[in-house]
Parts: C-alpha cells; structure tokens; sequence
C-alpha cells in the first residue's frame, strides 16, 4: 500500500506501508506491526525515467530524419515513424527484421551490395562513427531514393550492444543540387563561350577571371599565364590610360563601349570597346569589376581604309575636274603658241619669248596630265607583261636614278608572273618610289626591288581595303632610309602633300603612283616607321595570258597632206587652233561644233572626207555615236578620237574601244599631224 502522508513541513512524501499482526501464542490477534518506508525518492527516480523516455518517444516521433537501432544481428529494435515511411513500411513491419537485406541490398550502379562491405554494419566491427552521402536505400516497393546516413555504434556499459543509424532521403537536394550544377555550366558555358571577351577584374589590375576569346584576343597561351599579367603594364598601350577608365567607373558604377588601345602579347595594337560594371562591398568599397571587351580593330581599320578611299576619290574628282577644264587652255595656249611659232621667223627677237610661253605651257600640261593619272583620267594601254621584264629593263636607268651611294638590289620572283599592265605606267611607278627612296637616304644605303606570286584571301584583301580575292604579284619596294611617322603615312597619297622644301618636292609622285595602281585594279600599302626605313608593297593581278612580243613601229616624220578632215570641236577656240594648223599643213578642214553637227556635215561631205577627228565627249551627240553614224554612211572611215576627259570612264562606257586611234589634249601640233599621217596611212 502506498500512502501519501504531508511531512510537518508541509512536503509530501509517499511512504509504502506495510502490516503484520501480532500474535499471542494461541494465535489471537493482539497487535499489528507497522512498517512504514518512505520511497519518494525513488519514485521520483522512476518518474523522471518514465518522463525520460516518453520523451524521447516524442523525440523519434517528430524527428523528420529517419533513425532506428540495430541489434548486433543487424536487426531493428526500433524504427520512428519517419524511417518507416520513407522506406515505405509500417513501423511494426520492420521490428526484428535484417535491416541489410531488407532495404541496403543492392549499390546504386545496381549490382549487389555484399552485406562485408555495407558501412552500417561496419560500426559493429570498429566501434566507429560510419557516414555516407552518395547511396540509396530501397522501398519496399522496390523503388530507391538517395540518402546520406550516420551509422552510430551504441555502447553499453563498456560493451557494443547494437548501433543506431540516423538517415535523410536527399533526392529533393540532389535534384536541386543537379539543377544549380547544371545552370551553372549554363553560365559557364555562355560566359566561355561568349566570343566577346568577358572579364572579372581587380581594381589593382589583376583578371579573376577571363574568358577564352580573351586569351585569344591578347595572345596568351593559357589563362593562366593572362590572369597573372598586369592589366595596365602589359595589355594597355599608355599608362595612365585605365586610371582614366577607373576614374569614369568609379563616378558612373559603369562604362559603356568605352574605346581603348590595348596590345596583345606581341605588341599589336587593338582598338576595343570596353563595357563594364564596377562592385562595391558593404562598405562602399570598389572590389572588382566585371564586363565585356569587343575586338573593333578590324572593324575600325575597314573605316579608316574607307574615309581614305572616299576622301582620295573627293581629291581626285577636284583634281581631275581642275586638270581637264585647264586642259582645254592649255590646248589653246599650246596651239596659237606653236602656229606663233612656225609663223616666225627663225631670227625674230621675239622668237624667245615665244618659245618660253611654250615650254611653261608644256611643263603645265605635264602638271595636268599627272593630276589626270592621279584621277585615273588617263588612258591606259594594257597588255599582258612581265613585271620582272619590265624592271629588269629599267635597272640601270634605277641606278642612275639613286645614284652610287645607294645600292639597288634586285629579288625577282622565279614563275616570271604575267600581268596586265601599262608597262609606261608601271615604269613611272618604279621611278617614282626609287626617287622618293633616295630622297629618304641622304646618305646611301640600300634600295631593294622585290617580286612574288601570291594567293590573297578575301580576308587579306578586305583589311587592306581594294580588290578581290586571288592571284597577285606583289612587288615590293623597301629602302633603308629615314621612314616616316603615323601623320605622315597617313596623307602621302594626297597630292601636293609633300615634306620636302620648296622646289625639292611636288607631293604629286605617290598620288600618281596610286592612281596608276588603282586602275591596275591593284592596291598599295605602305610599312614605315622612323629610322626604320620604308616599305612599299604594290599588289597587281596575275593573268593567264600570253605575252605579246611588243611592236615597235617607226614613227612617221612630222608631215602634211592634202587630204579633207572633218574636225569636230565644241571648244570654239581649240577649233579654230587645230584647223589652223591642218590647214598651214595643207589639209582641207571641215569644221564641225558637236556630235550632231559632225553627222550632218558628214552628211553633206561624205565623199571627200578622208578622216574624222572627233572629241570624245561633246555636246547633243558625243564622239562614238557620231562615229557610229558616219561609219554607217560610209564604211571603214578612219576616226581619229581626242580627249581631256576622263579616260578610264570613257573606256568602262565603251566610248572607244581598244585599237581605234586616242590622242590626248593637250596635244603637240606634231603628235597630232604625225597621229593623222599615220591613220590616213593604215
Ligand atoms: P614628293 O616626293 O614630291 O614629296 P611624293 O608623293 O612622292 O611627293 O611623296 C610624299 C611624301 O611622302 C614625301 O614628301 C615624304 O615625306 C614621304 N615619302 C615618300 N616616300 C618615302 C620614303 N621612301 N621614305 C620616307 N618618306 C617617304
Ligand atoms: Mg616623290
């Protein structure tokens, strides 16, 4: 019996009693013995040990993680709730059964896994904490999940008595785990993929991180060797530069297609655009930036090569719209200077004069014509020629040229490359570079003339800004001489730009030179740097075709004739000019002011006309259709065609066709009779 008596003090106390009789010696009940025992203590003791594990009951009850004990037998002794449901048994189920076979049989590859090596049961053999993060436990509906578990040995009284195992299903943070990997590597991929550069840099100047196409872009062989590179010291080309650019991120948080001159490892210049963030800490303090660079260099030089192209053509058509107006004076001037001439006597005191007006007119006239080649205004006479041919030819009039302090030597390409060409042109070309060479090298050195065959890709010819993509000879043109700086290079293809002093220079033999190699569908580069000498490559299209052996006709003497000429001029004064002189050489002259009015005089002449000048292009009709109407009229009339005007344009408009006798204006009086005697001869 259990009494709960209160202690004076006012404390309870549970006491256990107990009764025995007492007896008389005849049996009789006399007295009854009393034992009382205070067992508080020990119920306390008993209750806070029901309390206890109650407790824990609640504890493996509420626990989400799935934990059961094994006997050294690894059988269950218990499971919580949690364990049983994620292996999908009731708790009772699972009590006394062989936790290995029941649900850890088999690995994750799916083979078998032997119960020796199944780190739960290990803790029976080393007394050790077992953890794994990377296996699977099976269901009883033979489906597996991922989990990670702790295999805890449980000791008793110095002695191993089972182990409790604590686990999770992971398969939720696995595939959390896979979707981050995976949008990670989606990151990556787009941020090494990216064929801009993207970079994490420090504000000292270091990469964290850059992607391939940077390492590509400032050529380095790995990205490491690039992330130890000093930004500022080995990829910018000025110093103080990106203080300028941090200065503009740290007051703006960013920039945007900011342009910079970087270098690559070889010293290249590039020209990029640079977009870019800045990152502060908590405290406001810059940490790193992060942004994109774009490679514009080439970009950009395709649009240097473009203004230059554009702004040569502007020169050129002012040039050439000056040079053919002032032409047509020059005829005059040439013309009345010469019949002033013969008209003279040889010991008339003015007869200097005369022939000092024209001598300026000449040395004018050469001014223009050069402007004209410069235009590409100038006729041109291509034929299939050996460029080492013409050269070698002129050689030694090159040497003469430079003089005995400079040696020319010359490296001529084996294949004896055939091109189409002006071999005058070409010649003047040669002339004009070994003048400018020796001009550069006061004081001797070397000029050197080199040709070859080479195959240019479109990318090659894109960047260098003319022609297609093909065959071509490149004669290259280099001295050893003084060079020239960016500022110069950049205009020596202007004409009139010169650096040499007054009466020494023209500026006028390179935007020759460039004309020419632009009607050659060529084009020309220049390499140059000061003190380092120059180098001028000409590219000219290869041809196929044969050679043709060069005719050298005897020319003609100067002569007059009978014959009647219909002359067609709208240039009144140039008209009356040339008819004077064909009529002092005997020569009947029909004149006519325009297209028009040639055919209608044709017309009423036609059985006496013995040949037709005609301008190339005039007023109403120009010079080949009025032909083209006369040869109807009358078949195999001979023509003689003359022109200031742009020659190039009038061949690409078909207006004269190869073969059919071109005299240029300004003309001599006997270039032209000479040209007349010898068509009225064919
Ligand atoms: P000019 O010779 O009459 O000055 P050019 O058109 O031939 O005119 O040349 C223009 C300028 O280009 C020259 O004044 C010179 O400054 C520069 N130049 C041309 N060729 C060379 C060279 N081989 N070396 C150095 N500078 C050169
Ligand atoms: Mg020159």
């Amino acid at each position: 019996n259990h009494t709960v008596l209160v202690s004076r003090s006012g404390g309870e106390r549970v006491i256990a009693d107990s009764g025995s009789p007492i007896r008389d010696s005849e049996g009789k009940v006399i007295g009854v013995v009393l034992v009382f025992r205070d067992i508080t203590e020990r119920r306390l003791a008993e209750e806070a040990l029901k309390r206890v594990s109650r407790q824990n009951e609640l504890i493996l009850d509420a626990a989400g993680e799935g934990i059961f004990g094994l006997d050294l037998n690894g059988n269950h002794t218990f499971v919580n709730p949690a364990a049983a449901k994620m292996l999908g048994y009731e708790p009772d189920e699972l009590i006394g059964k062989h936790s290995h076979s029941t649900w850890h049989h088999t690995k994750t590859d799916g083979t078998p896994y032997p119960e020796q090596e199944c780190p739960i049961y290990s803790a029976f053999k080393d007394s050790a904490v077992h953890h794994r993060e990377d296996e699977v436990f099976w269901k009883k509906d033979h489906t597996s999940f991922n989990v990670t578990y702790t295999s805890t040995p449980i000791i008793d009284n110095e002695k191993l008595v089972g182990a409790v195992v604590t686990f999770r299903d992971i398969t939720e943070h696995r595939l959390a785990e896979e979707a981050l990997r995976k949008s990670e590597e989606e990151y990556r991929s787009l941020f090494e993929e990216s064929k801009d550069v993207v970079f994490i840099s420090t504000p000292e100047g270091r990469f964290i991180d850059i992607n391939k196409a940077g390492v590509e872009l400032f050529g380095y062989s790995s990205k490491k060797e690039l992330i130890e590179a000093d930004i500022e010291k080995n990829l910018y080309v000025h110093l103080g530069y990106r203080k300028e650019l941090l200065k503009i991120l740290d007051e703006q948080g960013y920039v945007k297609d900011y342009e910079l001159l970087m270098k690559n490892i070889k010293g290249d210049i590039l020209i990029v655009l640079e977009t870019a963030t800045a990152f502060r800490d908590e405290t406001g303090c810059l940490t790193l930036y992060r942004g994109i660079l774009r490679n514009i260099t080439h970009q950009r030089k395709l649009e240097q090569q473009l203004m230059q192209a554009q702004k040569m053509e502007a020169v050129g058509q002012l040039a050439g719209g000056i040079a053919h107006d002032f032409n047509n004076f020059l005829t005059a001037i040439i013309g009345y200077g010469s019949m002033l001439q013969m008209g003279m006597e040889k010991d008339n005191p003015l007869t200097p004069h005369v022939q000092q007006i024209l001598s300026s007119a000449e040395r004018a006239a050469n001014l223009t014509k050069q402007l004209l080649i410069f235009s590409r205004q100038q006729i041109i006479d291509p034929r299939p020629v050996r460029i080492n041919e013409i050269i070698f030819a002129i050689e030694k009039l090159l040497s003469r040229l430079i003089g005995e302090d400079i040696e020319l030597k010359l490296t001529l390409s084996p294949g004896n490359p055939t091109i189409r060409a002006d071999i005058c042109q070409i010649e003047q070309v040669l002339m004009n570079l070994a003048t400018n060479a020796r001009d550069a090298m006061p004081n001797g050195g070397k000029l050197m003339i080199k040709t070859e065959s080479v195959v240019m890709d479109d990318k090659f010819m894109m960047t260098c800004g003319c022609g297609k993509e093909g065959q071509y000879v490149v004669v290259t043109v280099s001295d050893t001489g003084e060079g020239m700086d960016e500022k110069t290079r950049e205009r020596i293809f202007e004409p009139f730009f010169t650096t040499k002093e007054v009466g020494k220079g023209t500026g006028l033999g390179l935007a020759i030179i460039y004309g020419i190699v632009k009607q050659h569908n060529g084009c020309i580069n220049v390499y140059s740097e000061p003190g380092e000498g120059t180098s001028f490559r000409i590219y000219l299209p290869l041809i196929e075709d044969k050679v043709e052996d060069r005719i050298v006709s005897g020319q003609p003497d100067a002569i007059g004739g009978t014959e009647t000429v219909l002359l067609t001029e709208d240039d009144s004064e140039v008209r009356q000019m040339v008819s004077g002189l064909l009529a002092d050489f005997g020569y009947t002259v029909i004149e006519a002011v325009d297209g028009e009015d040639a055919v209608e005089k044709f017309r009423e002449h036609k059985d006496n006309i013995h040949l037709v000048i005609l301008d190339v292009i005039m007023p109403k009709k120009n010079g080949k259709e009025a032909y083209r109407e006369v040869a109807l009229m009358k078949p195999g009339i001979k023509v003689i065609f003359e022109s200031g005007y742009p020659a190039d344009v009038i061949r690409r408009k078909g207006i004269i066709e190869e073969g059919v006798e071109f005299i240029s204006k300004p003309f001599a009086p006997s270039e032209l009779l000479k040209t007349i005697r010898k068509v009225l001869q064919q």
